[in-house]
């Protein structure tokens, strides 16, 4: 059993306490080496549990073999030139505001350049996926929608196209919705939301759609579909899938609001994980707690490439 966690200890509840847990980088040192080594520093190398010796610039070495190591590396924080106190500080915003953060206000708020904004921003979506593995259950609603004025070369009205996003929402009994999941996709074809379907939903699930062929395949994959088919008026979406249709709106007034629909094509898809992250957390009892598991994610998440932050994550690796 897992000992409860305090807060003001184990994490900050109040941007207060915040201020206190993390004056400087070895406070923040030794909080992600208590996250990623709760049970003692455990050597990369020779697996030996020991007590590390501290070297010079954050640096530890293992007592059995002489290793050398540090907290960052093997994680989304490896080789970064920016202190840790800017990236706890980035963390707290994104996982306490309401809506998170575009990179444009991080980069006011933290006096950073705004390259170095969007790359805490990116290095932490990808972060955020892997904190969403545990697939969904029960009855799950799913439909595609379109996600507009996605800009293409950064004029607006011109080349700007239409993305298709397939979402997935938890249907409670008798009312409301549990957690998400979505992906960006070229297409509604079958070969492009089965695949989704297979990777986030348990299997034998219950599936609600509408009539669309694309989802013909869902039985011989072991789910249960139950397809709602409506008269040709009206908006689908809006009538037989209430749980997609309050998403979608949600993630359209956030891409809108708090990014100013300003998102690539290319970068759609963090931008999904961050909502998705956002959304399944709405009920925590405290942001704070949500601020620890994005950093206890962090130290366990693979680096993520310079090439990656420019031109998008690969996220179908992740995937499995
Ligand atoms: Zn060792």
């Amino acid at each position: 059993m897992a000992l409860a966690l305090v807060a003001g200890r184990d994490y900050p509840n109040t941007y207060r306490e915040f201020v206190e847990m993390f004056p400087d980088n070895p406070a923040c040192v030794s909080y992600l080496m208590r996250l990623r080594w709760p049970e003692g520093f455990i050597c990369p190398a020779c697996k030996t549990c020991s007590t590390p010796w501290n070297e010079s610039r954050g640096r530890i070495a293992c007592p059995a073999c002489r290793h050398q190591t540090s907290i960052t590396t093997g994680t989304i924080f490896e080789k970064t030139r920016t202190a840790l106190t800017t990236w706890f500080e980035a963390a707290w915003h994104v996982t306490t505001a309401k809506n998170g953060m575009s990179a444009k206000t991080l980069e006011r708020t933290l006096g950073v350049s705004y390259r170095v904004a969007w790359t805490m921003l990116q290095r932490f979506r990808v972060t955020m996926v892997n904190v969403e593995r545990k697939p969904l259950l029960g009855e799950v609603e799913v439909d595609e929608t379109l996600i507009g004025g996605v800009q293409q070369g950064g004029k607006r009205g011109r080349g700007v196209s239409k993305s298709v996003v397939v979402i997935a929402v938890e249907i409670k009994q008798p009312k409301g919705f549990g957690r998400v999941r979505m992906r960006h996709v070229s297409d509604a074809s079958g070969d492009s939301l089965l695949p989704f379907i297979r990777d986030v939903v348990v299997p034998n699930a219950v599936i609600l759609t509408d009539g669309w062929g694309g989802y013909n395949g869902l039985p011989e994959l072991g789910y249960t579909r139950k397809a709602t088919v409506l008269a040709s008026s009206g908006d689908p979406a809006h009538v037989s899938m209430p749980g997609v249709h309050r998403v979608a709106s949600l993630l359209k007034r956030w891409i809108l609001g708090t990014h100013q629909g300003a998102i690539v094509p290319a970068h759609l898809q963090s931008y999904l994980e961050e909502f998705t992250f956002r959304f399944n957390r709405r009920t925590s009892r405290s942001r704070g707690l949500v601020f620890r598991r994005l950093l206890e994610q962090a130290v366990v998440t693979k680096p993520v490439t310079e090439t990656d932050v420019t031109h998008g994550y690969d996220w179908h690796i992740s995937e499995n």
